[in-house]
């Protein structure tokens, strides 16, 4: 039995006797299926043998590109807080380098994912660090490809992680769609990890429900977003894939919500 990751999403599959025939990851509307065709990877066989970067991006809070050709080229985030190290949204890779690392920190409490396309191998990186809980909310456990008993699926609009951390359901991206709020970052200013949710590009915000394909969100869904993050303050956006907004992006994500849905109002 092996377990095969879609090269296109980076999504690792459960065991399996032969390579997986399609990844519905990519056979949903958000995402696509590569032109050449679907293309397969066993992750085991690519551990150490690509670049594995750490950058300290402020205090207590680190990102971890790869060089490594596989997914979407998402980043990952490890933030450092009091009781101990989180893991927010996963890269298919794990190496000798970040794992060292991340022990000498004093290892990860736990993974928080923030939607189907960032599921990577999370249940590597668990296994990896004792078994540790991989949250991912209820409303996308049937999007949930390599099934693990590490997976916490919790339920409603927020869950507080610890005093000043928070997972935050916004839905809109997809219906299980997570941002995560961390209120004593930045001198207590807070930061949003806003994922594919609140999406940061050009430090600016947008929402959509398919990037690739160019869909966007109705109007309903961004209002939904609006309303959950109501009762959080935060002075930077941090995105997957850059175009942070490093400061008043409350202000800044506030006026974009109000921007896209008066232009579906046109
Ligand atoms: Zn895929
Ligand atoms: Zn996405």
């Amino acid at each position: 039995m092996t377990k095969y990751t879609c090269k296109a999403c980076g999504v690792q599959q459960s065991s399996s006797h032969s390579v997986p025939t399609i990844c519905p990851i990519c056979e949903d509307d958000r995402q696509n299926v590569p032109e050449t065709g679907q293309e397969w990877l066993i992750l085991a066989e690519h551990y150490n043998k690509h670049e594995t970067k750490w950058t300290k991006i402020e205090p207590n809070l680190h990102s971890l590109p790869t060089s490594f050709k596989c997914g979407i080229g998402q980043d990952a985030y490890l933030i450092q807080t009091q009781n101990g190290n989180y893991l927010w949204d996963c890269v298919p890779l794990i190496s000798d380098q970040w794992v060292d690392k991340i022990q000498a920190m004093g290892g990860l409490k736990a993974i928080v994912i923030s939607h189907p396309h960032f599921y990577s191998n999370a249940a590597c990186w668990s296994a990896t660090f004792g078994n540790i809980p991989i949250y991912i909310h209820h409303a996308d456990k049937h999007w949930v490809q390599d099934m693990s008993d590490n997976i916490l699926f919790w339920q409603g609009d927020t869950l507080n992680l610890e005093d000043d951390l928070t997972i935050i359901n916004c839905g809109g991206h997809f219906d299980g769609s997570c941002v995560l709020h961390w209120r004593g970052a930045t001198d207590g200013k807070g930061i949003l990890f806003g994922a594919d949710t609140v999406y940061s590009v050009n430090n600016q915000a947008t929402f959509m429900h398919s990037f690739p394909n160019v869909i966007p969100l109705p109007a309903h869904k961004v209002k939904t977003i609006d309303q959950r993050l109501e009762n959080f303050n935060f002075e930077r956006l941090y995105g997957p894939f850059g175009g942070h907004i490093l400061a008043n992006a409350q202000t800044i994500v506030q006026h974009c919500i109000n921007r896209y849905i008066n232009a579906l109002n046109r």
